[in-house]
């Protein structure tokens, strides 16, 4: 066995094109992408395609978007199975393994495996074909298929050997064989299954590594078989950890809002905070590592198959949100406002001062941990607002005493020439004024200025207010007290 050859490495990108791109999909194609670039090796995309009922349209464009966007590029393809079933190259290579009897035609009835599974539930059996089709003479083969009656071709899985997959990841995996199904290799429509397909195409596009979901373990024993029954070489295989929900129990679900790369994006989560959180979900350079970010560069530096986990990797929205402000937080003004402007007009279509909605980014970078909450929090800055006594007074003062308070202020800023009017200087003003009665004077300030109860600081609105709009709406707390 081995599990580290240097050379040619060459992995695949093997998607279904069915639908919205997962995030364990973008996981599964980044690991295979890193390891690959690691080794100078070579990937293809192979678009597996032949189930057809569950192609949808749209998906694989979406796809090599989504694949684009990510910046993890292959080298090759995309290769399409559907095409390869055209060509006939499935059919033949089964047609191989009816010769050499490792595999054989089954002329079952759908009606007659449910009722075979039905009695094998019923005896807490496992559900497995039960050979009848096996026996069959080569006359009465023959015959059926002369009559053209429907079958499929199944694999004839040798019974009591152990099979090892050796995995890179977990080590090696015992699996018994009379544990394994005669899998169907050819389907009814004359189809190939994805078990016979993806052998046939690992092997002919010359795959070093299946790096792949665990829920693939279960299928591998068969895979293995098959590149047996062909005599061929198997390549290294290597099972990534399953994706677990917050509680850490239950596999991930499936709803798209929830795992569509798509709709992270959409989300206002930006690219290196998704790859960074996939690239670490089930992976970490270990040695006591305590780094959490990664830029490209380094998880291309960084990676190593072998130190991916066996144990679940939980999705924590969390951890994605606090990695995304990171994120944020280390943008500059310009790239954010790029970032956040599609947002942002759809908070405040209405809303194009470029200069005011820079300002506001500047306010709210540090607390923001996605795009999509641009403005939202803090809608005074666009909205009118209509402040009242009670929110107005800081704590027992008298009306009389806001009212000082607010008068101070609108003198103090009236005096500030615009040039000067700037984050720095308006809080050296104000905090100079207030001296040690900040709650007496900023307090009514910054409710005068926002309406509302919580904000950033008045320095902060009144920056970014601008100072007619300020000075403005002092002026109408200043009524209302009245
Ligand atoms: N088409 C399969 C998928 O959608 C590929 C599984 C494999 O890597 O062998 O994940």
């Amino acid at each position: 066995m081995n599990t580290t050859p240097t050379k040619n490495v060459v992995v695949r990108y093997p998607p279904s094109p069915t639908g919205f791109m997962h995030i364990g999909t973008l996981r599964t194609l980044l690991y295979n992408y890193l390891f690959a670039k690691r080794h100078n090796g070579k990937i293809i995309l192979r678009i597996e395609d032949t189930d057809q009922a569950r192609k949808v349209d749209g998906a694989l464009e979406s796809l090599q978007e989504m694949i684009a966007w990510a910046g993890i590029p292959y080298d090759e393809g995309p290769v399409f199975q559907s095409q390869r079933v055209h060509d006939g190259v499935y059919q033949q290579y089964a047609k191989k393994l009816l010769a050499n009897n490792h595999a054989y035609y089954c002329f079952c009835t759908p009606e007659r495996l449910d009722e075979m599974r039905k009695q094998q539930q019923k005896n807490k059996q496992p559900p497995m074909y039960d050979r009848k089709c096996c026996a069959l003479t080569e006359d009465v083969i023959a015959k059926n298929l002369a009559e053209g009656v429907p079958h499929v071709i199944r694999l004839k899985v040798p019974r009591g050997e152990e099979l090892t997959i050796h995995d890179v990841i977990r080590g090696d995996i015992v699996i018994h064989t009379d544990t394994v199904d005669d899998q169907v290799l050819i389907k009814s429509d004359g189809f190939p299954t994805y078990h016979l397909a993806s052998v046939v195409d690992d092997h002919e596009m010359g795959i070093t590594h299946v790096i792949r979901g665990e829920e693939w373990v279960t299928s591998t024993p068969k895979h293995l078989l098959l590149y047996r029954a062909f005599g061929w070489d198997a390549p290294v295989f290597a099972h990534l950890p399953l994706l677990l929900n917050a509680d850490g129990k239950k596999k991930l679900s499936k709803r798209q809002g929830d795992v569509a790369v798509e709709d992270f994006i959409n989300k206002g989560y930006l690219k290196d905070a998704i790859i960074n959180f996939v690239a670490l979900l089930g992976w970490n350079p270990g040695g006591g590592s305590t780094q959490e970010i990664f830029s490209m560069e380094e998880l291309m530096e960084k990676f190593r198959l072998k130190k991916v986990h066996t144990s679940g990797a939980v999705v924590d929205m969390k951890r994605l949100n606090w990695m995304n402000a990171q994120y944020i937080k280390k943008m500059s003004i310009a790239e954010l406002y790029d970032a956040a402007r599609p947002f942002f007009h759809k908070n405040y279509p209405e809303v194009s001062d470029t200069a005011l909605i820079k300002r506001v980014l500047c306010v709210e970078q540090d607390r923001l941990e996605r795009l999509d909450q641009v403005g939202k929090e803090n809608p005074f800055f666009f909205d009118d607002v209509a402040p009242t006594k009670e929110l107005l007074r800081w704590k027992d003062n008298t009306d009389e005493e806001t009212t000082q308070a607010l008068v101070k202020a609108k003198d103090v800023l009236e005096k500030i020439d615009t040039d000067l009017w700037t984050r720095q200087h308006l809080t050296k003003i104000l905090m100079d004024t207030a001296g040690d009665k900040r709650g007496d004077f900023l307090w009514p300030l910054r409710a005068a200025l926002t309406g509302t109860e919580r904000s950033p600081g008045p320095m902060d609105c009144a920056w970014v207010l601008g100072k007619d709009k300020t000075l403005s709406r002092i002026q109408y707390a200043i009524d209302v007290m009245a």
